[in-house]
């Protein structure tokens, strides 16, 4: 192993490129793992263009993807060389403060679960390092592709999240919002929850299709009027039970509450990357006294969470083959990926780059 790898890597806000970095150090709990697949995120573009996280400066991207072990460390106990990976793309510290009071992922403060392409170098890189592998690593199971086990790191983690934030009852009547990688996991999410009528907001025939398959019942589009004044002539006036928000802004969170029935919730996963407050709307809200929560998270990671996710494609009751609607070969392709994510094409899901 040479002490030099290449990483794709923000340079400043607005501009990437290959750069040239030493491998990471292995600490006695880690492992340094060489990248099978990688993906490209939404976050990755508000990150590098939007500036979401703040300017930084030859840091490496990517938090999505799959891997094989090439190092541990000589604590780690279930994880060798060879071994062939899904990676989250949270991945907490385990034994901290947060993660025993349940929120693993700000494990170390907020949000500070989440490592790669943030507190340090991600994964679109010939090799990137994972703190606490025991705790953060699960094996890629019999038969999975690299690509779903790229799905697996964090779109359907995030997806299920906002169903989990949410709260999906049986029988309920779901609002999805945004139903792009994340928001098509949600529609799924809340189909396997048990819910009776899943409404989503969206238009884009490749996601409308996808959703359908995951168990859509109704479509309404952002772009011909409230999203509210819709739900509520498809819902007799009544409102939805839960919300899911996978897309839209900070104003999102009035149309939400206005869909709502009493006593309903709203689960968003959603990344806010600009605007300084997000306003509840008083009246629809209860003034004050309407039991209408709001939940919103970032994705929980670790083995656990992927190995039940994975098992859920594994068995065949989750199929993340839709989102893959670009899968490119070799890492030359990681800026043309990149790119495609920005300019977002009609065709557009989720670009993989496998790595040959
Ligand atoms: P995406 O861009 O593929 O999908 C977002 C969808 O929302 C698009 O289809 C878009 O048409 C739709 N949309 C935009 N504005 C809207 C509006 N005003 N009303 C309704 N819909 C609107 O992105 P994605 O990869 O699916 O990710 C969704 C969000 O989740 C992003 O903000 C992403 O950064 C965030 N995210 C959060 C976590 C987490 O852990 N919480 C993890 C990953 C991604
Ligand atoms: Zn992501």
């Amino acid at each position: 192993m040479s002490e030099m790898m290449k990483g794709f890597a923000m340079l400043k806000i607005g501009e990437v490129g290959w750069i040239e970095k030493e491998i990471p150090e292995c600490g006695p709990l880690d492992a340094i793992v060489r990248p099978l697949a990688i993906a490209i995120c939404t976050s990755d573009i508000h990150t590098v263009y939007e500036g979401a996280i703040g300017d930084r400066h030859n840091m490496i991207l990517g938090h999505e993807g799959c891997a094989e072990v090439v190092k541990v460390g000589s604590l780690v106990k279930d994880f060798k060389p060879g071994d062939r990976v899904l990676v989250p793309a949270i991945t907490p510290d385990w034994n901290s403060l947060e993660a025993q009071a349940g929120y693993s992922m700000h494990s170390g403060g907020m949000l500070a679960g989440w490592k790669f392409s943030n507190f340090k170098d991600g994964v679109f890189s010939e090799y990137f390092h994972v703190n606490d592998a025991d705790g953060n690593l699960a094996l890629i199971p019999d038969g999975m592709s690299v690509e779903e086990a790229c799905i697996l790191s964090d779109m359907v983690p995030t997806g299920f999240h906002a169903v989990e934030l949410a709260d999906v009852q049986f029988g309920d009547t779901v609002l999805c919002i945004g139903i792009g990688a994340v928001g098509l996991m949600s529609v799924a999410g809340a189909n396997l929850r048990g819910a009776s009528r899943i409404i989503c907001v969206g238009t884009r025939p490749v996601c409308v299709e996808a959703a359908k398959g995951y168990g859509a019942t109704d479509f309404i589009s952002y772009k011909d009027g409230s999203i509210e004044e819709q739900v509520m002539e498809m819902t007799k006036g009544k409102g939805v039970d839960r919300v899911c928000i996978a897309g839209g802004t900070v104003q999102t969170f009035e149309s939400a509450i206005k869909s709502l029935k009493p006593g309903g919730k709203v689960g968003s996963v959603n990344y806010l990357g600009a605007g300084e407050y997000v306003t509840i709307p008083r009246v629809e809200w209860g003034c004050g006294m309407g039991h209408k929560q709001i939940m919103s998270g970032l994705m929980p990671g670790g083995r656990l969470r992927m190995e039940k996710l994975s098992s859920l494609v594994a068995s065949g009751r989750l199929d993340v083959r839709p989102e893959c609607t670009h899968v490119f070969h070799g890492w030359e392709h990681t800026e043309e990926a990149l790119l495609l994510m920005k300019d977002k094409p009609k065709d557009l899901i989720k670009p993989i780059v496998v790595i040959d």
